[in-house]
């Protein structure tokens, strides 16, 4: 079999292989506990479910306009304007099969090969590989002050005359941190200057914790949509714990939400109509939902955080949003990929090594499941690593005893 050498180069995406392994483990009887997932438990919103199911009853399920179905622009453009205070026509606005997708879309439309896309560490997996995917090349900027928030002078460090894009992504997957205004303010007014793209990966804007509130790019640019060098990326997966409708959207330039919709049309033609039509639902439909899944997640935010500050040697910044913390593990391991194995297979609990998201001796630890996951998880990690902890531990009905330490 002859593979391509670009596609050999892709990494597998780390979630999706724990989720696997822990699949497979479970299937073996294993109470496994997962603290690896990055999407909420709640059921899809009652609005979202009545318009999918519309949509299916009247059996007229066809292909639809490439860059969305224009009551789901509209509901967008409503969303957009609530929530960034800025009115976009339809012309500005692709919707695609998940944020996912419309990262990688805008990433085909603007970049030649050997453009050079600059993405500050720590990164959600995928953006590095999407930029390879498309001949791109990432350039990760790790914070020369060891902090987890950006700093304008390391990013312009690292700018050269192929930079054409950077993307951010506030709060941030996986440290849970969210980038000040001022960075905000600072990184558009100089993207803008420069005429470099911003890509600001928006999606958990409103899974912000502690009454904050995350800061708007387009507040920091007077220019319109149409000039403006901001691309702004969003979806229903984080927002409604709607993942499986896989419907995300981009607000960008005319002209290139043109050749967007020309790349989706050559290669999905169209996001599925009646997940369209589920995400038109739980926008226009009651919004207590939202408010539900981000008091949940933030009450599980600080159980979480709790459970690792007894933790002897573990540091973790407290998060100001998303369902992840990003605790740093070094006191006892340099290699999170042998540590993440390790507890895996020791402890039954999955977490996501930090190198994946370019850190070292970090883990991933997701706190969007139960309360139970979470203390239990975070237990079973103690009992693994920390010699003060006691040594015996019941996972599942079994006793466990900790022979390695
Ligand atoms: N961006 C970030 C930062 C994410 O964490 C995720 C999901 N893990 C996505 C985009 C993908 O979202 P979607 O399900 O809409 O494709």
């Amino acid at each position: 079999m002859s593979i391509s050498t670009l596609a050999r180069s892709i990494a597998e995406s780390p979630t999706l292989r724990l989720n696997e392994e822990a699949r497979l483990l479970r299937e073996k009887g294993l109470p496994v506990t997962h603290l690896g997932a990055g999407e909420p438990k709640n059921k899809t919103p009652i609005a979202a479910i009545l318009s999918s199911a519309a949509k299916l009853v009247n059996g007229d399920v066809k292909y639809v306009p490439t860059d969305g179905i224009p009551s789901l622009k509209k509901a967008i453009i409503r969303y957009t304007e609530e929530n960034y205070g800025r009115a976009v026509p339809p012309e500005n606005v692709i919707v695609s099969s998940g944020a996912k997708q419309a990262v990688y879309n805008v990433l085909f439309s603007i970049l030649n090969p050997q453009d050079e896309v600059i993405i500050p560490a720590p990164y959600w997996v995928s953006y590095p590989e999407m930029v390879k995917m498309v001949y791109g090349v990432p350039i990760t900027v790790v914070p020369e002050d060891g902090g987890y928030h950006p700093r304008m002078a390391d990013i312009q460090r690292a700018v050269s005359p192929a930079t054409k894009a950077i993307i951010i992504n506030s709060p941030n997957n996986p440290s849970g941190v969210m980038y000040s205004e001022a960075f905000v303010a600072e990184i558009v007014e100089f993207c803008e200057r420069k005429g470099i793209y911003l890509i600001t990966d928006d999606i958990y804007h409103k899974l912000v914790f502690d009454g904050k509130r995350a800061p708007s790019a387009y507040a920091h640019t007077g220019r319109d949509v149409d000039e403006s060098r901001v691309i702004v990326i969003n979806g229903i997966s984080k927002l409604y714990g709607m993942t499986g409708f896989r419907i995300g959207w981009t607000i960008a330039g005319r002209k290139l939400v043109e050749v967007m919709t020309n790349v989706q049309a050559q290669t999905t033609s169209c996001a599925s109509l009646v997940m369209q039509a589920g995400a038109e639902g739980a926008l226009t439909g009651l919004q207590s939902t939202v408010e539900g899944l981000r008091l949940t997640i933030e009450n599980n935010r600080d159980v979480a955080l709790q459970e690792l500050h007894s933790f002897t040697g573990v540091k973790c910044v407290k998060p100001d949003g998303t369902f992840y913390c990003f605790p740093d593990f070094r006191a006892y391991h340099k290699d999170s990929v042998a540590l993440s194995d390790f507890l895996l297979k020791k402890a039954l609990v999955v977490t996501v090594p930090g190198r994946e998201f370019g850190m070292e001796g970090h883990l991933r630890l997701s706190y969007a499941g139960s309360i139970k996951d979470i203390t239990e998880g975070i237990a079973r990690i103690k009992w693994a690593l920390d010699p003060n902890s006691p040594h015996e531990i019941y996972i599942g009905d079994r006793r466990m005893v900790r022979d390695w330490l």
